[in-house]
């Protein structure tokens, strides 16, 4: 058991947290941390992943200041009960949906947008009331370092808290007596936290990946299809949970799109793009060299150069891959697009429903009776009509997986719904009484 647990539930059951003004100011505060530390995590970014700070601003401090920003706005009306109708039956009550936080929160994040995934869902753990301790990974040590060093200085430990390390130290908090854990991360290690978190039955939302597919219809925009797909996947050097994992195209699409997909991966990285100073590289050297194998899954059309020293691989093309091959059983995570081509939605369908749920599917394509049937065909957690990623910076849209691809969800008022218990109360009228339900009585209301 972790010691810090026991701290932080002492101090949440003193009721710090219980207020409005309070969870306001905390998360302004947060805002503020994101201000003062903006260039020490922009540094760490960069020697831990070699992020440029456009991406690194982007993706993470900006993700982070929009959702403080749509909890502020709201939190005040999302905190409030909520009144709902009642049958016939409970004539003369009120009945209400109270927000009551959880208490103490365990955040577990991975490494590929390390301060984003550590953050976000305190933000939400933050405006329902919890207290939290966060957990970064351990494979991007500076990045973790700074956001334990900024969460100390704006934060006080029975509050807000960061613990350091790798399995053996997660294990040690998964065994104490947490309130709820947000889990980030792969599938495998899903598997195990779950297991973990239900020896005390801790509530757990698991935020996992998975082999997302981008398809490309025959009616398809091939030129916004094409730039759209390279920025999805090759963003971060294709180390994000939603990227487009493989490439569907329709056989009469095919070469065209596959000629338009190496032009903008020219456009956006260069000739050389392992040359290009702001191309993310690999996170350690066991993911560089899993990734490098899959380039004997196929034949090289784009790229395929490697620089082990600085852990980087080209964005690269992948022609002629089998269903069975090994770039295709597990999620790549990495800048490498295999391609397989279909003869009709039919076959698309079948193929992907037949694997595991993806945590991203992305359809391109004109005709909206076919998005709508790959829509409602196809099970996923989200995804997009015409372009990659874009679901997940709207904070109006819920994010998470379905299946092996997570369980539950957050961003916005659904990340305050995670981290909230709905408690159901019915106030009950003492002016009369209904003596149906009572053994033996006759029907009708009785005046007391
Ligand atoms: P990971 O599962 O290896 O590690 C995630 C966290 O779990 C880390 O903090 C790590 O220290 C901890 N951990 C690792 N092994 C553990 C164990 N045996 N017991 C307890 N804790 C353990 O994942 P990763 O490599 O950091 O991240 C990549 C994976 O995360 C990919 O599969 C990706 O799709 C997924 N991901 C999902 C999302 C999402 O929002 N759904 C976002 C980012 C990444």
């Amino acid at each position: 058991m972790h010691p810090i647990v026991d701290q932080q539930k002492a101090w949440f059951q003193e009721g710090h947290t219980s207020n409005y003004e309070f969870r306001k100011d905390q998360l302004e505060r947060m805002r503020k941390m994101l201000d003062t530390f903006e260039k020490p995590i922009l540094d760490a970014l960069k020697f831990d992943l070699n992020k440029s700070e456009y991406e690194a601003y982007a993706s993470e401090i900006a993700f982070l200041k929009s959702e403080i920003r749509h909890h502020l706005k709201d939190l005040k009306k999302w905190m409030q009960p909520h009144k709902v109708k009642a049958p016939l039956t409970h004539t003369g009550s009120k009945n209400y949906i109270y927000k009551e936080p959880y208490g103490t929160v365990l955040v577990i994040a991975p490494w590929n947008y390390p301060v984003q995934l550590a953050l976000a869902p305190v933000i939400g753990a933050i405006a329902a009331g919890n207290t939290v301790i966060i957990k970064p990974s351990e494979l991007t040590p500076t990045v973790s370092w700074v956001i334990k060093k900024m969460v100390e200085q704006y934060f006080s430990p029975e509050y807000i808290a960061v613990i350091e390390g790798d399995k053996e130290v997660t294990k040690q908090l998964t065994d104490s007596p947490l309130d709820y854990i947000f889990f980030t991360g792969s599938v495998p290690v899903g598997k195990i936290i779950m297991e973990q978190a239900s020896k005390r039955l801790i509530p757990v939302t698991l935020e996992l990946g998975g082999k997302s597919p981008s398809i490309v219809h025959k009616d398809a925009n091939l030129e916004l299809a094409a730039k759209r797909i390279v920025w999805g996947k090759f963003t971060n050097a294709g180390q994000t949970c939603i990227a487009p994992d493989y490439l569907f195209v329709h056989h009469e699409v095919k070469e065209e799109l596959l000629r338009k997909i190496d032009e903008y991966i020219t456009k956006f990285y260069g000739e050389e793009p392992l040359e290009n100073p702001d191309y993310v590289k690999v996170v350690n050297d066991q993911h560089f060299q899993r990734i490098s194998d899959y380039l004997k899954s196929g034949t090289i059309l784009t790229g395929g150069q490697v620089d082990e020293e600085r852990r980087k691989i080209e964005p690269t093309i992948l022609d002629c891959v089998a269903w069975e091959a090994p770039v295709m059983q597990d999620e790549i995570f990495g800048p490498i697009l295999p391609v397989l081509s279909y003869e009709s939605l039919d076959e698309v369908i079948h193929q992907v429903n037949n694997r595991p749920k993806p945590l991203a599917l992305y359809y391109f394509g004109e005709k909206e009776a076919d998005q709508e049937r790959i829509i409602e065909s196809i099970g996923f957690g989200g995804g997009c009509i015409n372009d990659t990623l874009y679901h997940i910076i709207n904070p109006h849209l819920p994010f998470g997986g379905v299946g092996e691809s997570g369980i539950g969800q957050y961003h916005g008022k659904s990340s305050f719904d995670t981290f909230t218990h709905h408690k159901s109360i019915t106030k009950q009228t003492t002016k009369f009484d209904q003596n149906f339900r009572y053994p033996g009585s006759e029907l009708g209301f009785k005046i007391i």
